[in-house]
Formats: C-alpha cells, structure tokens, sequence
C-alpha cells in the first residue's frame, strides 16, 4: 500500500473544528488509497504556556521535567484527531512516542533521532488500521525518559517518519500556503515558490524563517524524502504548496531566493581579554559545556596594555539567542572565578536581530553583499556583526528596524519579481 505523511502544525489543529478539517484532509488521502501516518502538533500556543510554566517553576530547570511537561500537548492532539477520525469511520489510532518507540538520543529538549522501528505500526497496518496518528515533537530516550526535538520539532519527527516509512511524500500543512521568498507576515509583496532547492530552505530554517525545523530540512536532504509545505485552510490537490527538491529540479534560479530574520538575538562583548593562543577555546568551550548556541563570533584587533589587563588585549564578540545571554553570562564568570579568563568587562545588548539574504546564486554572482549594505544603509539602519558563507550573508541590526531592513532588502533584490 502506497504511504504518505502528512503533518499539522499548532495553527492547523489550534481547535475541534480545524482538528475536524484536518480529518478531512486525512480522509481525502485514505480514500485515494492511501496509508497514512499523521503527524500532529500540539494546539497552537499550548507549548509555549507550558515552557511558561517550566520557567515560571524553575529557573535553571532539569531538561529532563522539561521535556515531560512541554511534550504533553502533542499527546492531546495525537487521540483527538485519532478519534475524530473514527467518527468520521477512518480506522485510525494514536502513537505517543514511546509506544512507536522513537528511540532518540538523551538530549533533552534538543534530542536527536536513533531509530523509528516500523514493527508496531506496520503490525497495526496489517490489521486493516489505515491511519496512525504519531504526537509530533517526542521520542524516548534509552534511560525510557521522555524527550523533545527542540521547538518546532513536529517538522522532523514528519520527515523522519517518512525516510523510515518510505512514503511517497511528506506533507507539511501550516498556516501559509507554501514557502516564500520570505515571511509573508513581514511584506505583502513576498511571493510564494514554487520549488526550492534543499540547501536554500536549511539556510532560510537555519536563519530564522521558522516554516520548516532546520533538522527536517536535513534529514530530507539526507534521505531523499519528497517534502511538501502547504496550507491546510485552503483545499489542495498533488500541485499546491512548495516543493523542496534538489537543485537541479529547479529550472529558474535567481542570485538571492529569500530574506530570513531571526528576532531573539543577543550580542555579548568580553571587553578586553588577553589575546593570546587558546583564548578562544578558553571562551567558547565553557560557552559550549553551559549549552549556549553561539552564532556569530568577532574578534577585532589586538590592542596593547590597556585598562587593567597587561599585554595584548582583543575584545571578543559573539551573538546568541536571548534566552541564553544569562546562561553565558554565567559560564563567563564561573571561568573568570577558575583563573582561565579574564576580561575588564561584558557588554550585553539584548535587543538585536539577525537578517540574512540566502541564495545558490550567490556562489558564482559577486555584488550581493555590496547591494545588501546600500540597501541597509539607505534606510540608516547601522550593522553591528556581519558574517558570510558560501550562500548567504547575514547582519546584526537594532531589532527596531527588522521589519524594515527585511523589506528594504526584499525590495532590493527585487524578490516579488518571478
Ligand atoms: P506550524 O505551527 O504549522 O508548524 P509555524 O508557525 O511553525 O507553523 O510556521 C509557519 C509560519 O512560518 C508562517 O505563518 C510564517 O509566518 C512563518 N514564515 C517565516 N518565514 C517564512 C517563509 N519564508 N515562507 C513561509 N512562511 C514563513
Ligand atoms: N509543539 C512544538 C512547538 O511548538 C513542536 C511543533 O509544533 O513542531 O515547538
Ligand atoms: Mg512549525
């Protein structure tokens, strides 16, 4: 029996009645002759009051509560739709993680795939089930503890599913009707895509546009799976949405294919450590070992025998979620307290954000960099850090001009344009 995966996002089972809609869409599927497995999100806003609650507990909280408390509203969502589709006479029934089981590593909150055994579920196929609705976000890890992906982490669990299952396609349905050249919420004017190349779309996820989980942009890579976004307000056929392909399937290709943004940065200044070899790993590997994600990195140049520091000093820059800066804050000063830094200061500036401008393109066209600082600068938004790679360049900038330096480079990249 031919298989797909089809995934719902927290808007498109936010209530009983989108829940009913999204049955119909299952239904629609079963009817063609399909097995299906659903993969569902919690109801739209139920994980972040239950991070809330996590956070308003405990501040330094065990990642192993963690995961059992915020993994709970798939749970809700994965009987909900399992029963609304026995109503409607599809035999279906729900999955939590550990009934599959989806073996993952012990990384709570950020935990990774081992294995999705098919056994349970395709024994359950066999009996004449034709719909398993697996809770999005979970798995359990070898110590049988519950565990989670990372936030939006239903993406990935879909495309694993389906390079586990072999399905025809992954079905990704949301809120918006495919993947844009960037967030429709920011411009009217971004234009939907038809395609998009794998590399492009782990690079918009990876830079903040949050359609897809960077993980399941990966593992499709990996894997090969045919991976779809689509609306699930809208009626669809094999045609809608966005297609994440290879390159090669991608006939028009322009220099620059979308504008990402990522609201909750932080940048963090170590003002005037000693520069001298294996003060970076002095910095970053504590960094590492307190779990903060750190993004970007400057070292300017060496200075010489200022402020209390003797000898070469260099002031360390680095950015990293909002939510981390604390985290950081800590690790710097447990290792000023162990002797193996010291610095005359750090400076925190909580309230900026990261824009980028993504594009395969840019690996043979010279200039785009050049076209985006003009663009920023018409608009007097100041850049902090900038950092480039092979497909992409991104800028910190005050978080107050987002909105604007995304439309501004929209505009100058001409991305309403087919
Ligand atoms: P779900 O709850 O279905 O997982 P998400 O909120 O995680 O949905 O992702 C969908 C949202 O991603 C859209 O509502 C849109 O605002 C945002 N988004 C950001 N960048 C893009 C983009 N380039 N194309 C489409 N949507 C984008
Ligand atoms: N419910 C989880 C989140 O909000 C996972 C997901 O929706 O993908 O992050
Ligand atoms: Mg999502």
């Amino acid at each position: 029996m031919p298989l797909l995966v089809m995934k719902f996002g927290g808007t498109s089972v936010a209530d009983l009645a989108r829940i009913e809609n999204a049955a119909k869409k299952v239904q629609a599927e079963v009817e063609r002759g399909y097995d299906v497995i659903v993969i569902v999100s919690a109801m739209s806003g139920e994980t972040n009051k239950m991070v809330g609650f996590v956070e308003g507990t405990s501040k330094l909280y065990d990642a192993r509560e963690y995961d059992a408390v915020v993994s709970s509203g798939e749970n809700v969502t994965a009987g909900l739709m399992a029963l609304r589709l026995q109503e409607m006479g599809v035999a279906a029934r729900s999955w939590q993680g550990w009934q599959v089981p989806i073996n993952t590593t012990s990384a709570h909150s950020s935990a990774r795939f081992i294995s999705i055994p098919r056994e349970n579920i395709d024994a359950k196929f066999a009996e004449g089930f034709k719909v398993a609705v697996v809770a999005g976000f979970q798995g359990v890890s070898a110590e049988g503890r519950v565990t989670t992906l990372g936030r939006g982490g239903s993406d990935t669990t879909a495309v694993a599913f389906a390079a586990a299952f072999g399905a025809e396609r992954c079905d990704i349905y949301t809120d918006v009707d495919g993947v844009y050249t960037t967030d429709p919420r920011i411009t009217n004017k971004a234009r939907k895509l038809e395609k998009i190349a794998f590399e492009e779309m782990l690079e918009l996820a990876s830079l903040g546009a949050k359609v897809l989980q960077t993980r399941s942009v990966e593992l499709a890579m990996r894997y090969k799976v045919r991976l779809r976004v689509l609306s699930s307000f809208e009626d669809t056929d094999e045609n809608s949405g966005t297609l994440v392909c290879d390159e090669d399937e991608i006939m028009e290709s322009k220099v620059v294919s979308g504008v990402a943004y990522s609201r909750d940065e932080a940048k963090v200044t170590l003002v005037r450590v000693e520069d001298r070899p294996g003060i970076a790993a002095a910095i970053f590997g504590p960094l590492a070992e307190a779990g903060v994600n750190v993004d970007m990195i400057v070292q300017n140049i060496s200075e010489v025998e200022v402020g209390s520091v003797k000898g070469a000093t260099t002031d360390m820059t680095f950015s990293c979620p909002t939510n981390q800066v604390a985290r950081a804050q800590k690790a710097m000063e447990d290792a000023v307290a162990a002797g193996t830094i010291t610095y005359d200061g750090i400076v925190v500036d909580s309230d900026v954000a990261k824009i980028s401008v993504v594009g395969i393109g840019m690996r043979s066209h010279a200039g785009v960099a050049a076209t985006m600082f003009k663009a920023l600068s018409k608009e007097n938004v100041n850049i902090k850090v900038i950092a480039t790679s092979e497909i992409k360049i991104s800028v910190l900038i005050d978080r107050k001009y987002m909105e604007l330096a995304v439309q501004a480079l929209h505009d100058a990249f001409e991305l309403e344009k087919v």
